[in-house]
């Protein structure tokens, strides 16, 4: 029985890949991927490795998740080395936790390889910090794509100073932008999108709750940063905050509560 290694493939630069990712990746025997992964980062495979895309094409599947844990397990009986990469970190909307119970269930050792995830790389894309002490005390990484049953996430009622990380938004921004609304954000709160983070075809652009409705569609992959620290001068969103909230003018600091 060989071991299997869920590696995270990180948001596309192959800089970003840790040096244990690149090293079990020189050393595999084969290699099952998203269609998320870089090909730089493909290109950090053994030569001698076979390589099966089971990643998705225009929303449509190449193996369904069942059929990706049989492979995962028989794969295992064949050879020593087998990797399973996935674009970013394993264990954020990746289907890591299906794979990892087929793995448990028919005793196949593993091996989690965490990797950059999306949010990481799309925060450092746009220069800034995902908490900070004076505006934001916790993120929440989310998706606006649906659960299994079909049905939305509930992110309950949302609080201007948790900077919410939005993976897979979609193609409809004016509903996300609906339902952060509805969720309790104010329409002049900031967010930001960013499109292939860490790749060659980045693109940052700077909106707010409310004009998140008018705006063009990024390629994808993209994903939205919402909250205060999403503006792209501190200063001015310090300034912006406190006029809303107090009626004054020019003050330095906002007051975090
Ligand atoms: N496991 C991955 C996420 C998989 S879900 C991770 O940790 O990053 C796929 C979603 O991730 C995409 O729809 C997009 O919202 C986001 N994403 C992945 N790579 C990205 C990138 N380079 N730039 C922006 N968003 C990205």
């Amino acid at each position: 029985m060989g071991r299997v290694y869920l590696i995270g493939a990180g948001p596309g630069d192959p800089e970003l890949l840790t040096l244990k990712a690149a090293r079990v990746l020189a050393e595999a025997d084969v290699v099952l991927h998203d269609a998320l992964v870089s090909r730089e980062v493909l290109a950090r495979i053994s030569p001698r490795a076979e390589v099966i895309d089971v990643g998705k094409r225009c929303g449509r599947k190449l193996f369904t998740q069942d059929e990706i844990n049989a492979l995962l397990v028989s794969c295992a009986a064949s050879y020593d080395v087998v990797v399973r990469l996935k674009g970013g970190d394993p264990s954020l909307f990746g289907r890591a936790g299906e794979e990892l119970e087929a793995l448990r269930r028919s005793h196949v050792e593993f091996e989690i390889v965490p990797g950059v995830t999306a949010a990481l790389a799309a925060a450092a894309a746009a220069g800034i910090s995902l908490t900070d002490r004076r505006v934001a005390s916790q993120v929440l990484f989310t998706t606006f794509s649906r659960k299994p049953d079909g049905n939305a996430i509930d992110w309950g009622s949302l609080n201007p100073s948790t900077t919410l990380v939005i993976y897979m938004p979609g193609p409809d921004y004016a509903a996300v932008s609906q339902r952060l609304t509805d969720a309790g954000l104010p329409a002049d709160l900031p967010c930001v999108l960013v499109t292939s983070a860490s790749g060659a075809h980045q693109e940052v652009r700077w909106s707010s709750v409310g004009a998140l409705a008018g705006e063009v569609n990024l390629s994808a992959p993209a994903l939205m940063i919402v909250g205060r620290v999403a503006a792209n001068q501190i200063r001015e969103l310090e300034e912006t905050f406190w006029r809303r909230e107090s009626g004054e003018r020019g003050l330095k600091t906002v007051s975090v509560s």
